[in-house]
């Protein structure tokens, strides 16, 4: 069966054809076909995405290459001649994204003798993979460069060599091993083997830009916009910055001075609160200290706080502890989360790891600390799956800090209710 000619690569800006249908098979619910000639470009062939369109039609759903035959999957069968039809907005994005590529790869290849070696286009980005470390200061430098090269609206043309006479042309990539390789010709700056769609002078690709760097690999990922791409972009982050302008109610020009302002007067305001909590939790701490119960002349706080976070919560215990003989439980309840303080003065040996490691598998908790101040944080009891339908219909009717004496007592022997 002869290959699929591939009128993309003699004329990428044409919409429509007329050819005749080689083989229909069905494979599952699909129809895979193959015509003597095809507009559509195969899907990741060489980096590039796949046309859309119809054939008599019926929308295509997908287009590949196998053994030098372009597969057309679609759902309906179909013989005889046929009338193909591409999305010609999605055919020039991508022609301006490829041709885009090849000037880049050219500039970092000229400017830093930086080597292509991925290529892809994705939905909403280009990128290519150079083989060298780049800086922001080389990627403006390239982008500059490359950008000078679309303002010459350079022509680009296409040629077939063989392996031969094409590597005597000092193509900027080592071409495949074939007999009739495409050339890709951009005026006599560049020449690249290359496969896919192409504008025909570099003026319509528009504008390159980079808008970010990656480290990959041992090299970098460089990612960028084309044409069309590169105007939604701009036209986004300007929309963007307007709005961020209007919430700070300050210019475009001074949304930087205003962010910096903001965020040294949240810092004051982080060590105003700071220092307001921590005397807060000094009050809390020493109302504390008097709810203890006294068993065998050492004083146990069991207790509940509302809403206090893990850090407050350290802080108050580590106050109270400060004292001799007192061994505490702090629980905090938020909506989601209960955070659980343990905690025992110096002069005072239980092993509350223990008592964590107890609670830790019931209550699937997470934390840790030393035998002096354990601090971990778990779901309320009422929304874990131990909790059965009494549970749920009278949430605190097995709390937390009941849960805890009785984890005391059984451990310790100590008994609270007595
Ligand atoms: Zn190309």
């Amino acid at each position: 069966m002869n290959k699929t000619d591939k009128i993309y690569q003699e004329n990428s800006y044409l919409t429509t054809l007329e050819a005749k249908v080689i083989n229909c098979t069905k494979k599952n619910n699909i129809y895979e076909l193959i015509l003597n000639k095809t507009i559509f470009y195969p899907h990741m062939a060489g980096g590039q995405p796949k046309d859309i369109g119809t054939i008599n039609g019926v929308e295509i759903l997908n287009v590949f290459e196998k053994n030098n035959k372009i597969i057309h999957e679609i759902k309906e069968p179909l013989q005889g001649n046929v009338l193909l039809s591409i999305d010609f907005t999605v055919r020039f994005d991508h022609m301006q994204q490829h041709t885009g590529q090849h000037l880049l790869s050219y500039a970092f290849d000229k400017l830093y003798n930086g080597k292509t070696v991925g290529f892809h286009i994705s939905k909403e980005y280009t990128t290519i993979d150079i083989d060298i470390n780049i800086t922001d200061t080389m990627a403006n430098e390239t982008e500059n460069f490359a950008n000078d090269i679309i303002y010459k609206n350079k022509e680009i043309t296409f040629s077939t060599l063989n392996y031969n006479d094409a590597i005597k042309r000092n193509l900027r990539k080592e071409p495949p091993k074939l007999n009739n390789l495409r050339i890709v010709n951009i005026a006599n700056i560049e020449a690249t083997a290359c496969g896919g769609t192409h504008v025909n002078a570099t003026g319509e690709v528009g504008i390159i830009k980079i808008v970010k760097l990656e480290k990959y690999k041992s090299g970098t990922r460089v990612y960028f916009l084309c044409g069309k791409r590169a105007l939604n972009d701009y036209n986004n982050k300007t929309k963007e910055l307007l709005e961020i302008s209007t919430t700070l109610t300050c210019g475009t020009e001074l949304i930087k001075d205003t962010i910096n302002k903001l965020k040294a007067e949240n810092k004051n305001y982080t060590k105003v609160i700071t220092s307001l909590s921590n005397e807060l939790n000094l009050y809390k701490a020493k109302e504390l200290k008097t709810k203890y119960v006294k068993k065998n002349n050492i004083n146990f706080i069991f207790e509940y706080l509302d809403n206090t976070n893990i850090k407050d919560l350290r802080f108050i215990c580590s106050k109270i502890i400060e004292d001799e003989n007192y061994v505490l439980v702090i629980v905090s309840e938020t909506d989601e989360n209960c955070n659980i303080v343990i905690g025992q003065s110096n002069n005072m040996s239980y092993d509350l790891r223990v008592v964590f490691e107890e609670c830790k598998n019931f209550i699937n908790a997470k934390g840790g600390g030393n035998n002096k101040l354990i601090l971990y944080m778990s779901l309320c009891l009422w929304y874990l799956d131990i909790a059965n339908d009494l549970f749920v219909k009278l949430p605190r009717f097995f709390d937390y800090v009941s849960y805890m004496k009785y984890i005391f007592y059984f451990n310790f022997s100590i008994n609270f209710s007595s």
